[in-house]
């Protein structure tokens, strides 16, 4: 290397090392001032004219034990330097100036102030107190789980969802994350695949399980982490527990359910009500028109009704009513069609892709089935027993037809029952025995 290039190379450093605001100083054998530079003058507050020629130890105090170590080859030590007034905490690297003949002729010191390094780690370590008091006290669960299943920092919220009672407990018992924590084994998959093939997951509804085998409702949201080479060696997780949330919809929908159970079941007989008779025989007067199927319908009235509740009271009323519909609900579902309680104490039947004569033989058996109910009937002008007059309406709907016509053809059907004498069954077109 010529003279020229080592000039060279001396200037850049040199300016690199005022640039990076480090102290440079050079001594000279005796530890005499030699060389100052701009860094120097930043930190300490004297100019190289003040120091230049002068002691080491005058110009910055150093104490002996340092002085010994600067007198050594090479290396690096912490001291306190500065003046009475003006004590900074230094970082300092020194090594020997040697000479063209190999002899010591002085030190190069390059010395750093710590102090700002140390004012930003304690803002950083304030920060991170801070950061781990929010994450702590959060009332949602927050946690990292290494890729092997290790549950590494859980905070108290996680804790306590998985039934720990510290964060410490739980870290140190969760080994398996998706062994230990999932309650159901395939949502452990779902979470995982979704988690490696998309890095995160949001709003991921599942049961976390809880040290005593119960489980927690949660909504949970993750995202991986990564090691320094860039290798996903984890995820950070957060979990709501949304329990609260879970019972008041399961609440919901039983409501729901009962409410549209209620709307179409007759409350007293429990069988359906004259708004599903209505709805049920329109949609399957549509179909039946448009697969051009015979379709019936029977009106069923209990005679002599009004005599039965002056007889025997309203209340034993009821429960021949809810006999009667009992048996008219069992013949219409071994018939496959629908019996619902049309109003007081009469009854409807819906009998798809049924015929007239199939359908009397229909209301044959449901008359049949509640007179062998046997139910005490003194006040009846026909039969001791309670006993049914029914009404068949049936056809094949046509483009200009409704279903009213066909209800109105079992209306005059059981019209002409009962003026025949009732406890019997009647179609157009067919009279039963
Ligand atoms: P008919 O043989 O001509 O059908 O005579 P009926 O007495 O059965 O017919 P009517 O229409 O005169 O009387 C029907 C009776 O049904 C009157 C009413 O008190 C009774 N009824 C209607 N709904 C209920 C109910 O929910 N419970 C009770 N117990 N009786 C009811
Ligand atoms: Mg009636
Ligand atoms: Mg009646």
């Amino acid at each position: 290397m010529t003279e020229n290039h080592r000039n060279h190379r001396a200037l850049t450093l040199g300016y690199l090392v005022n640039q990076a605001g480090l102290a440079y100083i050079e001594t000279d054998a005796k530890l005499r001032t030699r060389y100052w530079n701009k860094g120097a003058e930043a930190l300490f507050g004297l100019s190289e004219d003040d120091v230049l020629g002068r002691h080491l130890n005058r110009v910055l105090e150093i104490d002996a034990r340092t002085m010994n170590l600067l007198a050594s080859e090479e290396g690096a030590c912490s001291a306190t330097l500065g003046s009475r007034e003006r004590q900074i905490a230094c970082r300092i690297r020194f090594t020997p100036i040697v000479g063209p003949s190999g002899t010591k002729e002085g030190t190069a010191l390059l010395i750093r102030d710590v102090v700002e390094t140390r004012a930003r780690e304690s803002r950083l370590n304030a920060k991170g107190q801070s950061m781990a008091d929010i994450l702590g006290f959060a009332p949602i669960g927050i946690f990292h789980a290494s890729l092997d299943g290790n549950l590494v920092m859980a905070n108290s919220e996680f804790a306590w969802m998985l039934g720990y009672e510290s964060s410490d407990k739980a870290v140190h018992q969760v080994k398996d994350f998706v062994g230990q924590v999932f309650y159901d084994e395939s949502k452990a998959e779902e979470f995982m695949f979704i988690l490696m093939e998309a890095e995160r997951i949001t709003r991921f509804r599942c049961r976390l399980k809880r040290r005593d085998g119960s489980f927690i409702w949660t909504l949970c949201y993750a995202m991986v982490t990564r090691a320094g080479s860039g290798r996903v060696d984890g995820f950070n997780g957060y979990a709501i527990d949304i329990g609260d949330t879970i019972r008041a919809e399961k609440a919901l929908q039983k409501a729901n359910e009962e409410l549209m159970r209620l709307s179409v079941i007759d409350g007293l007989t429990q069988i359906a009500n004259r708004r599903q008779f209505d709805s049920h025989l329109n949609m399957e007067w549509r179909r039946h028109k448009k697969e051009q199927q015979p379709i019936s319908v029977i009106l069923c009235d209990i005679d002599f009704f009004k005599k039965y509740n002056d007889t025997y009271g309203h209340q034993v009323g009821d429960d021949c009513l809810k006999k009667v519909a009992g048996a008219i609900d069992d013949c219409a579902r071994e018939a496959s069609g629908l019996a619902a309680r049309y109003g007081g104490e009469e009854f409807g039947v819906i009998l798809p892709k049924t015929d007239a004569k199939a359908a009397l033989s229909v209301a044959e058996t449901i008359r049949k089935r509640v007179l062998s109910l046997g139910v005490e009937h003194q006040a009846s002008e026909v039969n001791s027993c309670v006993t049914l007059s029914l009404g068949v309406g049936a056809t094949v709907p046509e483009e200009n037809d409704s279903d009213m016509g066909l209800l109105a053809q079992a209306d005059t059907a059981l019209y002409k029952a009962k003026k025949a004498g009732r406890n019997r069954a009647f179609a157009a077109g067919f009279v039963s025995s």
